[in-house]
């Protein structure tokens, strides 16, 4: 079965993420370095960063991955906003890196009052300041509502804009690319994904797939994510997404509610069952 994991939680320790990937059986997790709606990034000491690689090596937790705080915004029209984002761009790939994360995931934001080439210049302009990581690469994911990373021809030309020799490749989030208007519930919507990526000989480049379902309906632009199969996605339309031959050994993180510990449980068994499925 290919890897899979939920997003799990830091807040009491670092080690607590992974203690709690650990206990739901998982066999990825990802995880915030901090609070993502706040600009303060705490250092973890060498012992706990120890103590997290011994045990994720321990468990085969494979691949890690860190998800960037939401602040993040490379292209604002604020000049100080710019300079905080790409210094806590900075910190947290560093970060990411000494933990040694396979994969450090950010949304690029949009700006209405900006054309795509600045934003791209922008961009990539935050990103040269990172300098080169030992092991991590970032993805970029795509998003329910932007003119840069909504649709798969736009995710993939940022992509391509953004040079950077730390970029390796897209993250695909099945909520925003069915909000962004991909109905992956019917086989027209699968179809309609896999030619662009396709066209655009694109399958290389995805790298991770989120996994949630979509409270909001298909195009609506809305990212609201719900539990695997009680949202407009559906068991079946994520059957299909998962039949996806060259998406089939790509690891799958949840990003589902969690009300209570047993959310994340529930949504685990129900991914499984389609997994099985598809395997038998
Ligand atoms: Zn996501
Ligand atoms: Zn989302």
């Amino acid at each position: 079965m290919r890897p899979l994991g939920v997003h799990t939680s830091i807040k009491d320790s670092l080690i607590n993420s992974i203690n709690e990937a650990i206990a739901l059986k998982c066999t990825t997790f990802q995880i915030f370095l901090h609070s993502p709606r706040i600009w303060q990034i705490p250092e973890f000491s060498v012992e706990v960063i120890n103590e997290f690689k011994r045990l994720r090596q321990l468990y085969s937790l494979n691949p890690l991955i860190v998800h960037a705080s939401y602040l993040i915004n490379l292209i604002s029209s604020n000049p100080k906003t710019i300079a905080s984002s790409r210094y806590l761009l900075k910190r947290e790939v560093l970060m990411a890196d000494a933990l040694e994360a396979d994969y450090y995931v950010i949304h690029l934001k949009d700006n209405n009052d900006m054309g795509k080439d600045e934003i791209f210049a922008k961009t990539f302009e935050g990103f040269s300041k990172i300098g080169k990581l030992e092991k991590c690469k970032i993805l970029i994911e795509n998003t329910a509502k932007s003119k840069i990373t909504a649709l798969i021809p736009d995710l993939i030309e940022t992509f391509k804009n953004i040079e950077n020799e730390n970029l390796g490749g897209i993250c695909i989030d099945t909520c925003h690319l069915f909000a962004a208007g991909y109905d992956i519930s019917t086989e027209e919507g699968i179809s309609k994904f896999i030619e662009e990526i396709s066209q655009y000989d694109a399958f290389d480049l995805i790298k991770l797939i989120h996994l949630n379902d979509s409270k909001a309906p298909a195009g609506s632009g809305i990212d609201r994510h719900e539990h695997i199969g009680k949202g407009h996605i559906g068991i079946k339309g994520f059957e299909s997404f998962l039949r996806i031959e060259k998406l089939s050994n790509l690891p799958l993180i949840l990003e589902t509610p969690k009300k209570t510990p047993e959310d994340d449980l529930k949504n685990l068994a129900t991914v499984r069952k389609i997994l099985r499925k598809l395997e038998s």
